[in-house]
């Protein structure tokens, strides 16, 4: 129970998932609405719940693009099945339904917060450390270590700012100290569309794939893509006349995030293995030569803005994502790729496209060919130093 709600986030992001996707939603549509959509369906169709007595929620950004209609797809789908009964509320600050019987109190939307900060903490410290790990299995079994500390904290009566921070300091910490190998490995970002990028299923298990070729993967922050949808409320407001209300409170959420992962900042800074969070401002700031920050569908300038920041923080090979069919990550993704390398000759991008029928083999060797420029690259620096 989550500030007064049964709140279930769905674990099956996986290949069944995207078969019964494939039932409900035409593939012409985005791969990631038919992965949402087989999820919840998958759910549904497992027993588990009473659709008398079950909602469904699902958030979104409100954007120009496709996902502005997973509502209306997930929604088609339950009448089909024989689950018109089942409201679906989309969870969104821009206002796109009211949601009469859905309330965001303040207690649930600190731990909702809390959790997504403690997620990136979670996902920066595994990724960083398991591939030199000096004990086989060691950083997985940190991570499940903090990961049930961190669920009973938030599930208690009462959740503190302070306790959050410590926490946060104390994962941190514990991650950085884990015995490690002095091993050289190619680093190798991943940037991308949202969903594509953080499901496993969709991106056929790219973090794991990676470090088994010898290779560690560097993600950048989930809550990033946040911040940029509030952070576009300034161009929206200087370009397009929209409320300057709207733009106040945006940036105020950001300064929020700032402060909210301000302990973990510092934590990360004095680390030995890590860096801080990386800055939106900054973000726009490396993009916008490159793309206009008008550039607001999908994932916009910030998908250039992340492969900018990984190239100056050193990470210059990267696989860039996205669904098979996304145009506006198509322009800000695999787009800019030329203009990226002509100023940076050793950035070594591959852009690899997802989705149900997309060939498994195709994907593998891409990615091998710029894993082999990679460490070719690498050996080379190794043989400068
Ligand atoms: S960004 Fe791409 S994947 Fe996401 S809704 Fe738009 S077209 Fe679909």
């Amino acid at each position: 129970m989550t500030g007064g709600y049964n709140l279930h986030v769905l674990e099956n992001d996986n290949k069944n998932s995207i078969d019964v996707g494939l039932k409900y939603v035409n593939n012409d549509a985005c791969y990631p609405s038919l992965l949402v959509v087989g999820q919840i369906m998958d759910a549904l169709e497992s027993g588990k719940y009473d659709p008398d007595h079950t909602a469904v929620i699902m958030s979104q950004t409100g954007g120009g693009c496709r996902a502005s209609n997973y509502i209306a797809f997930i929604r088609r789908a339950l009448k089909k099945a024989g689950y018109a009964q089942i409201p679906v509320i989309s969870f969104n600050v821009v206002g796109l339904e009211s949601n009469p019987g859905f309330k965001l109190n303040p207690d649930l939307a600190v731990r909702i917060v809390f959790g997504a900060v403690i997620g990136d903490i979670f996902m920066k410290c595994l990724y960083r450390m398991r591939p030199y790990e000096k004990v086989p299995g060691s950083a997985d079994r940190l991570h499940k270590k903090w990961e049930q500390i961190v669920i009973r904290q938030l599930q208690a009566k009462h959740v503190s700012w302070t306790r959050f921070n410590n926490l946060c300091r104390q994962i941190i910490r514990d991650f950085d100290r884990l015995p490690v190998t002095d091993e050289k490995k190619p680093r190798v970002g991943i940037v991308g569309e949202i969903l594509v990028k953080f499901a496993p299923a969709a991106n056929n298990h790219l973090v794991d794939l990676l470090e088994a070729e010898g290779a560690e993967a560097v993600v950048p922050d989930f809550v990033d893509f946040f911040m940029y949808s509030f952070y576009n409320t300034r161009f929206q407001y200087e370009h397009y006349g929209t409320s300057k209300k709207s733009m106040v409170l945006m940036n105020a959420g950001i300064k929020a995030v700032q402060l909210l992962r301000k302990a973990a900042d510092d934590e990360f800074e004095k680390s030995v293995h890590f860096t801080p969070s990386a800055k939106i401002e900054k973000l726009a700031e490396y993009a916008s030569p490159i793309v206009s920050i008008g550039n607001q569908t999908g994932e916009g300038w910030f998908l250039t803005g992340e492969m900018m920041e990984l190239i100056h923080s050193g990470v210059e090979n990267i696989v860039c994502i996205q669904p098979f069919g996304c145009l506006p990550n198509h322009v800000v993704g695999k787009g800019v790729i030329k203009a990226i390398r002509q100023d940076y000759p050793m950035a070594n991008i591959v852009a690899i496209d997802y989705d149900p029928g997309a060939s498994e083999v195709n994907q593998l060797n891409r990615i091998k060919l710029m894993l082999s420029t990679a460490n070719r690259n690498l050996q080379e620096d190794n043989k400068a130093l």
